[in-house]
């Protein structure tokens, strides 16, 4: 999956939808609970929850 785009995820603990893009290059936090959602792995972001849509 290419992820250089913003994805609309789900957090897996609070069930928050937030938009996220793909290349992070910092961690990001799920803005209701603090879960990590996704983290920066050699320039791609490794993303830690549901994936609910990739968006254009
Ligand atoms: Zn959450």
């Amino acid at each position: 999956m290419n992820l250089s785009k913003f994805l609309k995820v789900k957090c897996n603990d609070c069930e928050n939808e937030q938009i996220i893009f793909g290349n992070a290059a910092t961690a990001v936090k799920c803005l209701v609970c603090g879960r990590t959602l996704a983290e920066p792995t050699g320039g791609k972001a490794q993303i830690k929850t549901q994936i609910i849509e990739v968006l254009e």
